[in-house]
């Protein structure tokens, strides 16, 4: 794939956001490129490209990634940008709702899941509350966003201040902004936010910027893939309680553990809580490969979306 061809494509996320990759500088080579120039000769033992980044990445050594930079230009509703800034070490150039008027752009797409029980910061898959009741508040908080707005026009027509009007419009109008963002700290980004545990919406962004990624730099993402993403760390308990049960219980080391008496004995008596348990079983899953190619025919120019 040509990474030309991606650059300055919109690849359209939720209803109404985007990614586009604006500009790229560096790929693969440049992280081999400033690799060599810390190990010199001794590169020559790892004497491909591809070899050399999935040396770097499993030991961590990171800051030949921090040689390819990235600009993106990105539209999404504000509750998903208050998740996104909390990536420090990146730049954002947000659109100025002091300066210009707030386009009428509201992510009105969602699901009305249900709080999540056990997981006290999500959602659970499905939406409880039956058809009827679902397209009732759909209504009602639709009606709640056309009043906010309107209110938002009334006030900046009469001429009070852009940056005062908009403090009551809701958090899931559109914000825009340009994000620049070295690899090194993208890939983390990416770990946070592909994830399952990442909220519904910023994964949406988070896997179109990695399918950016894989575009630019194949290695080091198949690398982030093996090493980052598709990992898991495991624990100085987890090791303890790992050798017990491949040594103690070596017919089937994972199958059924979970609930077997003496591996929850032995768990108990290293000081292991029942979810740190859980979490060192789940983390003996293989995880499914994510696809997260990107189709470039369903990609828009800047003009489609200047135009809306
Ligand atoms: C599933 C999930 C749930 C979350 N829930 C909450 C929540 O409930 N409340 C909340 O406030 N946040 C929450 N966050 C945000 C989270 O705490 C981080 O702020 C966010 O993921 C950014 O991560 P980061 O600091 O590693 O990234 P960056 O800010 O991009 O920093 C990258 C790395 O640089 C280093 N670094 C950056 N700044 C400093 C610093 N000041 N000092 C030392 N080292 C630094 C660290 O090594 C850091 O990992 C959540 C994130 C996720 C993924």
């Amino acid at each position: 794939m040509d990474k030309q061809n991606f650059i300055e494509k919109y690849f359209s996320v939720l209803d109404n956001g985007y990614v586009s990759l604006i500009d790229v500088m560096g790929d693969d080579a440049a992280i081999c490129q400033a690799a060599r120039v810390s190990y010199g000769k001794g590169t020559k033992s790892i004497s491909d490209d591809r070899g050399l980044i999935r040396y770097l990445l499993r030991h961590k050594h990171t800051t030949p990634l921090e040689m390819v930079v990235f600009k993106f230009h990105i539209a999404m509703p504000i509750h998903v940008h208050i998740q996104f800034i909390r990536h420090r070490m990146s730049t954002t150039n947000e659109y100025s709702a002091r300066y210009s008027v707030v386009p009428e752009v509201i992510y009105d797409e969602y699901h009305l899941n249900a709080q999540s029980k056990n997981n006290k910061q999500g959602r659970t898959d499905d939406n409880v509350f039956g058809d009827g009741y679902d397209v009732e508040l759909k209504d009602k908080i639709h009606k709640n966003e056309l009043e906010a707005f309107a209110l938002y026009n009334e006030m900046t027509k009469a001429g009070v201040a852009r940056e005062v009007a908009r403090m009551h419009l809701p958090l899931n109008t559109y914000t825009y902004f340009y994000w620049k963002i070295d690899l090194h700290n993208l890939l983390h980004f990416l770990s946070l936010r592909c994830d399952g545990h990442a909220q519904y919406e910023i994964r949406q962004y988070a896997n179109t910027l990695a399918g950016l990624v894989n575009v630019c730099c194949p290695a080091a993402f198949e690398a982030w893939e093996d090493y980052a993403f598709g990992a898991s760390t495991l624990t100085r308990l987890d090791k303890i309680l790992l050798d017990f049960v491949i040594r103690v219980k070596s017919d089937d080391p994972i199958a059924g553990y979970n609930n077997d008496e003496q591996v929850l004995k032995k768990a108990e008596e290293i000081g292991m809580s029942k979810r740190e348990v859980a979490e060192f079983f789940e983390k003996l899953v293989p995880k499914d490969k994510v696809n997260f190619d990107l189709d470039l025919s369903t990609a828009k120019d800047a003009s489609f979306y200047g135009s809306e």
